[in-house]
């Protein structure tokens, strides 16, 4: 192995040894938590030899890296994690496999209707702002309570799920409220809906917070610094 690979490798494997721990802890499955491997600061090199290691999904926050990203990297899914307009739809589309950060009805009838154009479904996560912090994107709680009906007609859309930033802080369980807020706004969206089966995906944890995120029910942590330590 490459000196890369071995640090990706030794990386990963604490990673998942501390993901499983998460479940174990919490009665989970470690089958039900994916790792997005958040790509922002990586180099191609560290990306690429991924894949043979078990990592399949992929992160970007902006819309023109990962369109590039995904052209130089065949067979692999890319997430979009970061903010999206709705002038960037178009060419973002085709190369997502899901976008996360869905944050506005605006944004999320365009996206529909340009699926429509382009003949597919996109498979979106609604970000949401539970912390109430000014500084963050993403539907307030009430709001999406208020408008879910509406949101669940839009077109050429498949809802995944809901995704979260938890606040800023230095430690972890301070985290905890804001992530099990999101799992209890999911459990009230699909008594409105009546529907058990909505929003199987929680796409919630990050590098510092994320075997808590685990622990609340996440689906879906999104990690980057951690695992590229030590790299570049
Ligand atoms: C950068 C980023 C992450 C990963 O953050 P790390 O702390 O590096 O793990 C996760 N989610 C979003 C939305 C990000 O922008």
């Amino acid at each position: 192995m490459s000196p890369i690979e071995q640090t990706l490798h030794r990386n990963l494997t604490r990673l998942r040894q501390r993901i499983e721990s998460a479940c174990r802890r919490s009665g989970r499955d470690p089958d039900s938590v994916r790792l997005v491997a958040v790509t922002k600061y990586a180099e191609l090199d560290w990306i690429r030899p991924l894949p043979a290691m078990g990592v399949n999904v992929f992160g970007e926050s902006r819309p023109q890296q990962l369109v590039e990203r995904a052209a130089a990297l065949a067979g692999i899914q890319w997430h979009l994690i970061g903010q999206l307009q709705r002038n960037k739809v178009r060419s973002v589309l085709p190369h997502v496999a899901l976008i996360h950060s869905v944050d506005s009805p605006r944004l999320l009838q365009r996206i529909g209707d340009v699926a429509g154009e382009l003949g597919l479904v996109a498979h979106v996560l609604l970000q949401v702002n539970v912390s109430g912090e000014t500084s963050k994107q993403g539907f307030a709680p009430q709001d999406l309570r208020a408008g879910w009906s509406d949101i669940l007609q839009v077109r050429h859309v498949q809802i995944d799920g809901l995704m979260t930033m938890a606040p800023l802080v230095d430690d972890p369980e301070q985290a905890r409220p804001a992530f099990r807020a999101l799992r209890e706004l999911r459990d009230q969206l699909r008594r409105i809906a009546g529907d058990s089966t909505l929003l199987p995906e929680l796409s919630m944890g990050m590098s510092n917070d994320f075997e808590v995120a685990v622990e609340e029910s996440a689906t879906l942590v999104r990690i980057g610094s951690t695992l590229f330590e030590g790299l570049g």
